[in-house]
């Protein structure tokens, strides 16, 4: 038998972010467990705003499970929040929210600073960096300093050696910014394991004594880029079937949920969707092939393939719960009747 290291983590009730939690139990098995093996968990709501002092015992569901490397017998437990009968969704359970769907797939591109010190990562202690420009995709020390790469690539192998979707990095526009993508089939893989790397990207960190910062745009109203995280979002329908009466009727649904969406895409994100810096208005709505200044951006390949693929919603921000964005999204696509006549015509 060995004695493994469970950190269970789960999101708490703050808004209108949650936080990142986690403790560990020790428990034996003979061999790293199933997720079946691992047992239901409590904890104190009252400390994460799930609860009040008189009644405060929260239930940790485990719904995921990944090897952790960065720990001797290490176990990563991804749960849900429950109340204390174990099946009812907390409130603050967003991912309970999220239609099932197996045929329903997401690409999340998270953008985000490194701060140290209060400062982006790499710039002066007064003032500002040379402007904008080389940093994107950069290489060298004047571009991305010495240290951001040692914690993107790490972080990097931590992740794929987790069983994470992990798709790719780049260096973003500001300095100090940088871009990961989390990729993965079914309604609830990409944004689980989106949560997972935010975790694993922040405990990294800590020995590196430098934070994260999601925040969509922490350098105001300035020239420097904010941060998002484009949601790209197929549907077993809309990958096979399509066709261009079917996604205008979608586009109109995307259009008419306009604010049920920017609701949960992010807060602040008026200070980043702005119409300037590759975004649109959060006041307007549209859609464009190519258009990195649209809401959604139409890939070139969707259009030539008959309007059959994926969408790039270019609005949720770095700061967004992708439980809530795919729930959101999910539930708009869910508006637009399916006609099974279409269907017939695509495939013949
Ligand atoms: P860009 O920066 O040009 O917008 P990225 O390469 O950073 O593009 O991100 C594209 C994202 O789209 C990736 O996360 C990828 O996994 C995702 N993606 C690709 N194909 C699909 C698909 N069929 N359904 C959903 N997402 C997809
Ligand atoms: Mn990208
Ligand atoms: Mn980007
Ligand atoms: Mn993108």
């Amino acid at each position: 038998m060995t004695k493994y290291k469970l950190e269970y983590i789960w999101l708490d009730g703050y808004t209108p972010v949650p936080n990142l939690r986690g403790k560990t139990q020790i428990k034996e098995y003979s061999s790293f467990p199933e997720l079946e093996q691992l047992p239901l968990w409590g904890f104190d709501g009252s400390s994460t705003q799930q609860a009040e002092g008189r009644s405060s015992d929260c239930v940790l569901k485990p719904v995921r499970h990944f090897f952790d490397s960065q720990r001797k017998d290490g176990v990563l437990v991804l749960c849900e929040v429950m109340m204390p009968d174990g099946v009812t969704p907390h409130p603050s359970n967003k991912r309970a929210t999220i239609l099932d769907d197996g045929g329903a797939w997401f690409g999340f591109e998270q953008e985000y600073f490194f701060y140290k010190n209060g400062r982006p990562l790499g710039f002066p202690d007064m003032g500002y960096p040379a402007p904008q420009g080389p940093y994107y995709t950069g290489v060298g020390y004047a571009n991305v300093g010495s240290v951001a790469r040692h914690i993107v690539e790490e972080h990097l192998d931590i992740c794929l050696a987790a069983g994470i979707n992990h798709e790719g990095i780049n260096a973003e526009v500001a300095k100090g910014q940088w871009e990961f993508q989390i990729f993965g089939k079914g309604s609830k893989r990409a944004a689980d394991e989106m949560w997972m790397a935010r975790y694993l990207m922040q405990r990294l960190c800590e020995k590196y004594e430098i934070d994260v910062e999601y925040h969509c745009k922490p350098l105001g109203a300035t020239d420097w880029n904010g941060s998002g995280m484009h949601a790209n979002f197929s549907t077993t329908y809309l990958r096979d079937v399509g066709g261009q009466a079917y996604f205008e009727k979608l586009m109109a649904a995307f259009e008419a949920a306009r604010e049920e969406h920017i609701a949960v895409y992010g807060p602040d994100n008026h200070l980043r969707l702005t119409g300037h810096h590759e975004t649109q208005s959060i006041h307007q709505f549209s859609y464009g092939v190519a258009d990195r200044g649209a809401s959604i951006r139409v890939p070139h390949s969707f259009v030539k393939n008959g309007y059959r693929g994926y969408l790039e919603d270019r609005r949720p921000n770095s700061q967004g719960d992708p439980y809530q964005i795919a729930s959101q999204i999910l539930k708009t696509i869910a508006t637009v009747p399916i006609s099974a006549e279409a269907g017939v015509a695509a495939a013949a």
